[in-house]
């Protein structure tokens, strides 16, 4: 267990008003919002809570800050990465420890997500000396033919609660690498670890302005009007397809260039040849990374008929060996979930699959007391109406489906409209190649319960998004492509 004291060092050790310009400043109204820990649901501290005019502030800044950082060297804009990419790593721990304070994941996740959050900025370190052109004679010989890259401009960031510092990195990796400023909007629920990485990048040398940061309790009404303003050349977003769905009907009002990490419905796939103890070790992945809380999460384990009370009681037996708890604590692997709305909207699709004939092997129920905590919950004979096999559970409960064959679990499988990721299980090359190249979705796991990769195009197919992030296409996104014709005399 933590020493309240460092718990409360490393909470006080962070910004907590609105980063514009270079400078820390309250929100113009002097507005506040609770940042609460949600293993307890008391409030840790208060944070600025910006307005629309803090947020037309912040866009100003940003694009007074623009042309100057285009004109930065690329090797200089890697370093400032580099740097803070250092500094990540060598504090890792107070990090950490602030992440789990302010989103109850238990601290050797919340040192993991930290980790991958870092290595975004090593990534686009090393990316942002390789942005590269093109030379060419046009057909007839009569012209040449240049292609330039250069930054998008001012880009708007929005990042959900679930991953607070990689979300991020992910998005600011890139736009710093290709030379872009940005005002960046965090989850109200989990700002500090975006404030705690906003005062990092100062430190490695980002220059005032580059990256503004307005934490708000009123999205809509800060981020629209940004939105609408033709300043701002770029949105990324990552959250629910619902307010993705929002956010691109007003990006269109300026045609916005934009890329949207949403929601997720992953299928998990184990074929009658899986090598079941790896296909157990995947589903712990897969299923309890971030408590679940995760647009990666399996959602649905669609298992064949010859294995499917085998994988049912080893997971039942692994998911009932969780220790629940308060994410500070030692030896405890799964913490509270975000919120009472989000604990209520788990503890429904659960009772809406049982009252439809599934069968709780383990769990089931909320966990009293303080906090927001679930109990790990596996579900056998899970019908395909239950509510559950069509929206994301964000929560530590694995629903199990029988199927008879391939073809039967692609189907399920691919029925749905989201198209993150699936799972599949099978020690068969061929049968897994066949099944893989069936399935819609942006990214697949084979043989593995983790994609997740800085060095890898994240992102989704259908209604989970648009755009990749990370790999060498992530830089992509920030990036325009200007073309030249040359005529030669
Ligand atoms: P959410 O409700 O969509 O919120 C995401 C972000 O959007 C938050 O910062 C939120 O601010 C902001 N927001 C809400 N309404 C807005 C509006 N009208 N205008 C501008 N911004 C607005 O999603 P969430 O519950 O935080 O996150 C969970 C969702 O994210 C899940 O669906 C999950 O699958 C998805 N996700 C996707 C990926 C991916 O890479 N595909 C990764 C992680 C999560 P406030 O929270 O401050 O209201």
């Amino acid at each position: 267990m933590t020493d309240p004291a460092r718990e409360h060092a490393v909470v006080d050790a962070v910004p907590t008003d609105l980063l514009i310009g270079g400078r820390w400043r309250p929100a113009a109204s002097g507005a506040t919002l609770a940042v609460d820990d949600p293993a307890t649901g008391k409030a840790l501290v208060e944070v600025a809570d910006a307005g629309p005019d803090d947020g037309l502030a912040a866009l100003d800044a940003a694009a007074a800050a623009q042309d100057g950082f285009a004109a930065m060297p690329p090797r200089e804009r890697g370093e400032i990465l580099r740097r803070a990419y250092e500094l990540i790593m060598s504090r890792v721990d107070d990090l950490a420890l602030l992440m789990t304070l302010e989103m109850g994941k238990p601290v050797a996740e919340s040192r993991a997500e930290v980790s991958y959050a870092a290595e975004f900025f090593r990534w686009f370190a090393e990316e942002a000396v390789r942005i590269d052109g093109q030379y060419g004679v046009t057909p007839n010989g009569a012209g040449r033919m240049l292609v330039m890259r250069q930054p998008v401009g001012v880009c708007l960031l929005i990042t959900p609660w679930n991953f607070p510092m990689a979300m991020g990195t992910r998005k600011i990796g890139p736009a710093v690498a290709a030379g872009c400023t940005m005002v960046l909007k965090p989850a109200q629920q989990t700002p500090l670890s975006m404030h705690a990485l906003a005062a990092i990048l100062a430190e490695a040398g980002l220059p005032d302005g580059v990256l503004n940061i307005v934490t708000t309790s009123t999205a809509g009404r800060v981020m629209e009007p940004l939105i609408r303003d033709g300043r701002a050349r770029k949105l990324s977003f990552t959250g629910s397809t619902e307010i993705g769905k929002v956010l691109l009907e007003q990006a269109s009002a300026n045609v916005l260039r934009t890329s949207m990490e949403l929601g997720g419905n992953a299928p998990f796939l184990v074929l009658a040849d899986a090598d079941l103890d790896a296909a157990v070790d995947g589903a712990m992945t897969a299923k309890m990374r971030n408590m679940g809380e995760a647009c990666t999460a399996a959602n649905r384990f669609l298992v064949h008929r010859s294995i499917a009370d085998a994988f049912a009681d080893r997971l039942a037996e692994r998911m009932a060996a969780l220790h629940v708890g308060r994410g500070t604590e030692d030896g405890v692997q799964v913490g509270p979930l975000i919120d009472a709305k989000g604990r209520e909207k788990v503890a429904e699709l659960v009772d809406d699959a049982v009252s439809r004939g599934g069968q709780a092997r383990i769990g089931g129920e909320t966990v009293d007391g303080p906090g927001y905590f679930y109990r790990p919950t596996v579900l056998a004979d899970v019908p395909v109406d239950a509510r559950l096999s069509r929206e994301e559970i964000f929560g530590p409960v694995a629903p199990i489906t029988v199927v008879d064959d391939d073809d039967q679990a692609v189907a399920a499988a691919n029925d749905t409209e989201f198209g993150l990721v699936s799972y599949v299980y099978t020690e068969n090359i061929n049968r897994a190649l066949r099944v893989v190249e069936r399935l819609e979705a942006g990214m697949v796991g084979l043989n593995t319960g983790l994609v997740s990769n800085p060095a890898a195009p994240f992102g989704g197919i259908k209604q989970s998004g648009l755009g990749r992030e990370g790999g060498s296409v992530g830089i992509e996104e920030y990036l325009e492509t200007k073309y030249v014709a040359v005529g030669l005399r």
